[in-house]
């Protein structure tokens, strides 16, 4: 399924020049602790890293709980380079009182709208203005294979205002394929019923490949995926995997968990919208609320 999902050379060139202009595309992971947030990172780009900046060596103490570090990487991906920015957020609703446990998080989305706005209004003469603005937030769904957490609830509201959210089933491989198409569907009802807005949203621009595609991504969502920092051997080859006692998940192949389809949604077929939808929709909003504010 999902041969569709194979980038056209339309993208392709867009992404070109894209690269050319030095963009930025910057991820943002979302979840409680423990849910292999920081591992699905490194799985994504493992295969793919030609440089990385920022922290990157082996964490001795624990990460301090309000501390959200942007982690940049350079990829290669269909022959072209892509300067990725990660943004790795502590785990939220860990605490006995959660209330505002998401704070830290929606205010670094709105810290890095409000600096764009800063440069554009200041800069103006400025033709490049360092994009920082999260393009796109991974949310980690505890696999529980039950419900959504209030709290998830709560947080994915809250995020959905302000960034594109696209959720994700943590740890799939803790589902049976059963289990995990029931639970999917569970979410997704739930998303619906509490109003939660999540990307991809269509357009009038779209056209009717890119409305297909949407849908097809709608009908996928939340990836269910699972992430390992190991290297197993899979037929002579080297990739992605975790081994347990009664054989190998691999984590890039599309009968084990939907890892390869989350991988080509943000870095081939929506890694030009997801950019264009948070400058004209999330940034927008902020702007003209902002602009609106200083008005009066
Ligand atoms: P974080 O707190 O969300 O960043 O979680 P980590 O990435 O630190 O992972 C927490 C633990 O879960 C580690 O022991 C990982 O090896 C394990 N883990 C991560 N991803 C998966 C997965 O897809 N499946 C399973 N079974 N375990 C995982
Ligand atoms: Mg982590």
């Amino acid at each position: 399924p999902l041969t569709s999902l194979i980038p056209s050379a339309i993208t392709r060139q867009i992404e070109f020049k894209l690269v050319k202009r030095g963009f930025q595309f910057n991820v943002m992971v979302v979840g409680q602790t423990g849910l292999g947030k920081s591992t699905l990172i490194n799985t994504l780009f493992a295969s793919h890293l030609v440089e990385s900046k920022g922290r990157t060596e082996p964490e001795v103490a624990p990460r301090a709980t309000t501390e959200i570090h942007p982690q940049s990487h350079v990829i290669v991906e269909n022959g072209v380079k892509l300067r990725l920015n990660i943004i790795d957020t502590p785990g939220y609703g860990d605490q006995i009182n959660n209330d505002g446990c998401w704070d830290p998080i929606v205010k670094y989305i709105k810290d890095q709208h409000s600096a764009y706005l800063r440069k554009e209004l200041t800069a103006m003469r400025d033709r490049f203005i360092p994009d920082t603005r999260i393009h796109c937030c991974l949310f980690f769904i505890n696999p529980t294979g039950h419900t959504l957490k209030p709290i998830d609830i709560v947080v994915l509201k809250k995020l959905a205002e302000v960034v594109n959210v696209v959720p994700v089933i943590a740890k799939a491989d803790s589902l049976t394929l059963e289990e995990r198409e029931v639970f999917k569907q569970r979410v997704m009802s739930e998303m619906l019923h509490n109003q939660i807005r999540l990307y991809p949203f269509d357009s009038e621009d779209n056209d009717e490949e890119e409305l297909q595609l949407n849908e097809r991504i709608r009908e996928m969502l939340p990836f269910a995926v699972v992430g390992s920092e190991r290297t197993v051997v899979i037929d002579g080859k080297p990739v992605r995997g975790r081994k347990n006692r009664w054989g190998v998940i691999n984590c890039e192949d599309e009968r084990h968990c939907e890892f390869v389809y989350l991988r080509n949604f943000l870095t081939r077929t929506h890694l030009q919208d997801l950019i264009e939808t948070t400058a004209q929709i999330h940034y927008e909003t902020f702007r003209s609320k902002q602009l609106l504010a200083l008005k009066e």
